[in-house]
């Protein structure tokens, strides 16, 4: 028999708020976990996103919070998200389930305006939704006091610990009555989180879905051995081959300054292309990003951090201009694609001193990768392909020194990838004959 929404014990307001977002039955994780947070248990819960572990949260929370009012600056729940966007998503989904309540929700992140904010909390809010930094800095100034929270979320504990923000958590948890209901959520389990679930976690239900070293079946691997400096031309060479295939792509680097650099080399030759990383504005990287999803842009260049669980319903192509440093990242990057049974392609360029990194997605993933050839992979030194690729080459000295600027830290451990604002539209899309014309569409 299937498991309906009203079978795991949620309120009327709540049922009619699903049903109006037209969801048929509770997906595996939201059938696990939301039994066990109505019946206000601790969650250790190993999901990605895409498998509905927003909901699984946010729904049963919304009834929990039916009963009760907040007070002036203690929120009654508090959220803690890795990034903006996941964060913005999340009050997202409080709007759309909590339609029909009358709850009162606080956003905390960077780039959205203090004051608004701070007036919401004066008025006391019953979720509280926010990146770890910034959160702090309100608990510091006294405009938050958390001595009241009843509920906390720690989604993508994986992710916080990737991006040095445990120790903010810690010190947020410190602050927070050792009386309440925690909710931990990591995409993968490593040793790390374990330790810190058994820190902040009391006898908690542990629950997962979808082994986290998983690559969807829908997902069409290969990779390409380049240079370091060709890997601008085999990006544009594939693009083109492949040809009306290609919908839209996310195309991964893993430095801030790669993305910026390849942008603004994409945006000069006028292909239809947005950016999105973790030092861009925030109104920007929303920009963009609706850009994307509504077909303005079909490409959007990203670093890890900002593109970490976005919901974008329909990505045709992955594009991994760089191997990841973290294997899992790969999971996450092709996870991007080949989703709700739809078919995609992703493409890797390795180049040799990346043979470890991808040793290690490849014992991840556990299946073999096929390689592909086309008219940038690896050749033998010297030869007209090595002259016309010497052109690059100032770029590679600049992203060394990115490399190197990315491994600094900031007083709380953050990275510091010290990249200002990026350029505006130079040329309009299209005016290059080197962009293929599918792209155009
Ligand atoms: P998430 O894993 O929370 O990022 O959710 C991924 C997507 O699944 C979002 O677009 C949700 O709106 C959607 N979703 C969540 N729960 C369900 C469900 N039970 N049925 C269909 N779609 C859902």
């Amino acid at each position: 028999m299937t498991t309906t929404f009203a079978d795991l014990g949620l309120g009327d307001d709540v049922l009619r708020a699903v049903a109006d977002a037209g969801y048929e039955k509770p997906t595996p994780i939201q059938e696990k976990a939301i039994p066990v947070v109505l019946m206000g248990r601790d969650i250790l819960g190993c999901a990605q996103t895409g498998t509905g572990k927003t909901a699984s949260f946010t729904l049963p929370m919304i009834d929990i919070l039916a009963q009760g009012r907040a007070r002036a600056r203690m929120p009654r729940t508090v959220i803690l998200e890795p990034t903006r966007e996941l964060a913005a998503q999340v009050a997202e989904n409080f709007d759309t389930y909590g339609k029909y309540h009358k709850l009162s929700m606080a956003l905390l992140i960077g780039g959205v305006s203090f004051t608004e904010q701070e007036k919401l909390l004066d008025r006391g809010v019953d979720v509280l939704i926010a990146t770890p930094g910034r959160l702090l800095d309100h608990c510091e100034r006294g405009k938050v006091i958390l001595t009241d929270t009843k509920v906390l979320v720690i989604d993508e504990a994986d992710r916080m610990l990737d991006m040095g923000f445990i120790p903010d958590v810690e010190r947020i948890v410190s602050l927070m009555p050792t009386i309440r209901q925690t909710l931990m959520f990591s995409a993968t389990m490593p040793p790390e989180i374990k330790k810190l679930a058994d820190k902040f976690l009391m006898n908690p239900k542990e629950m997962a879905v979808d082994p986290p070293s998983s690559t969807a079946e829908t997902v069409e691997q290969a990779f390409m051995r380049v240079r370091p400096r060709s890997k601008r031309k085999a990006l544009r060479d594939l693009i083109k081959q492949e040809g009306d295939q290609l919908k839209n792509a996310l195309i991964f680097c893993n430095r801030k300054r790669e993305v910026a650099d390849l942008f603004a080399s994409l945006q000069k030759s006028g292909y239809p292309v947005g950016a999105l990383h973790g030092d861009m504005d925030q109104y920007k990287r929303m920009e963009w990003l609706e850009k994307f999803r509504t077909g303005d842009v079909s490409l959007l260049i990203c670093s890890d951090v900002a593109a970490r669980g976005l919901d974008i319903a329909s990505v045709s192509h992955v594009f991994n201009i760089d191997v990841p440093n973290n294997a899992e990242d790969y999971v996450h990057r092709i996870g991007r694609t080949g989703r709700a049974g739809r078919n995609g392609k992703a493409f890797t360029f390795v180049t040799e001193d990346d043979d470890k990194l991808w040793h290690a997605v490849k014992k991840l993933v556990g299946k073999e990768i096929p390689e592909i050839q086309g008219e940038s992979s690896e050749k033998p030194a010297s030869g007209p392909a090595e002259k016309a690729e010497a052109a690059d080459a100032p770029r590679q000295s600049q992203d060394r020194q990115g490399q190197e600027k990315s491994k600094r830290r900031d007083r709380r451990g953050r990275r510091d990838f010290g990249i200002g604002e990026m350029e505006e539209m130079t040329v309009p899309y299209g005016q290059s004959e080197h962009v293929p014309a599918f792209l155009l569409r």
